[in-house]
């Protein structure tokens, strides 16, 4: 079997490039850009680094980025007045509040807050109920980075089986809806599921998404498979995926590498989100 390693950092590379193409085009004819917002609160060092990515992908794309860096202590209803502050901003198509949040904040009520068409990151009930549906235009950014990687490598999805690892709201669930939009027999597995590694086995395409380093061993994947590995997972100071890389690319026919696989695609795809919300609202097709 040839294996071919998608390239994930090569895709959102490319991705990135048009999207910044794309806002040149658009500015030139109307003189704006799309604008994200992005909300940190406290000193966590792993989401500030998140969100300076976050700001200089904008810069580097041409949108116009808001930073709001908030101390730890800022209360819920501060949070709330500033999220109240950036859906009535026109300049702000899109709105990101960095999560985890402090404690004493009620992360669901400040994401509900944030108006459904400039939630970027696509988890507002509003964007869920239209992702069920079918008709979403803000999908969350790494299940959407995914699509678009198996699509850029021409990998079809109509009629294929789908075994998605975890069924988070993040990752697992999108994935699974975006997948069965597509036409594929999408099957849920998670953390209660019986009989994994043969449902895992019986997959054409098997999306990882558990945070579990090497769980998906070659045992489990058919000969053939395509193999997306959302995990990410720190072991001795490395970072690695949920797929024992080494003994089950040989089975594949596609599989993504940690790091530089899926990773890199969610920051390309919640820019990609950032710009549809922006035509959305200036009615630019
Ligand atoms: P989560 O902890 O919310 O969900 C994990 C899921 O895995 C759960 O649904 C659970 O049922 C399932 N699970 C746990 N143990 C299991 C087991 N032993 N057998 C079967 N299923 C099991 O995690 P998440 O937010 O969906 O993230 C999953 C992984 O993806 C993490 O490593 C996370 O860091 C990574 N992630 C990567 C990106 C990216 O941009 N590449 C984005 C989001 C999450």
């Amino acid at each position: 079997m040839t294996t071919q390693i998608i390239d994930g950092k090569q895709t959102a590379k490319d991705l990135r490039a048009e999207i910044a193409k794309e806002v040149e085009s658009i500015k030139s004819k109307t003189g704006k850009v799309p604008g994200l917002a992005t909300v940190l609160v406290g000193e966590d060092p792993a989401s500030a680094v998140y969100v300076r990515n976050k700001n200089k992908v904008c810069k580097e794309l041409g949108f116009e980025s808001f930073q709001h860096t908030l101390p730890a202590e800022t209360t819920e209803s501060e949070l709330l007045d500033l999220v109240e502050s950036l859906n009535a901003n026109p300049g702000v198509n899109g709105i990101l509040v960095q999560l985890p949040l402090p404690d004493h904040i009620d992360s669901n009520k400040i994401l509900n807050a944030i108006l459904p068409e400039k939630d970027v990151d696509g988890f507002h009930p509003h964007n869920v109920g239209l992702l069920t549906g079918g008709t979403a235009l803000l999908a969350p950014c790494t299940p959407a980075g995914i699509i678009h990687m198996l699509d850029r490598y021409d990998i079809p999805i109509e009629g294929k089986h789908a075994v998605v690892i975890g069924r988070s709201n993040i990752v697992g669930k999108p994935i699974a809806m975006l997948l069965l939009h597509r036409n594929a027999t999408v099957t849920i597995c998670h953390s209660r599921t019986k009989d994994l590694p043969q449902m895992a086995a019986s997959a054409d395409i098997l999306i990882a998404a558990i945070g579990r380093a090497h769980f998906v061993t070659a045992d489990m994947v058919k000969d053939g498979a395509v193999v997306i590995d959302v995990g990410i997972n720190r072991v001795d100071g490395k970072l690695t995926g949920d797929v024992d890389f080494e003994t089950v690319s040989p089975k594949t026919s596609y599989i993504t590498p940690v790091p530089g696989g899926v990773g890199p695609m969610t920051i390309a795809m919640l820019m990609s989100n950032t710009l549809k919300a922006f035509k959305n609202v200036n009615s630019i097709s």
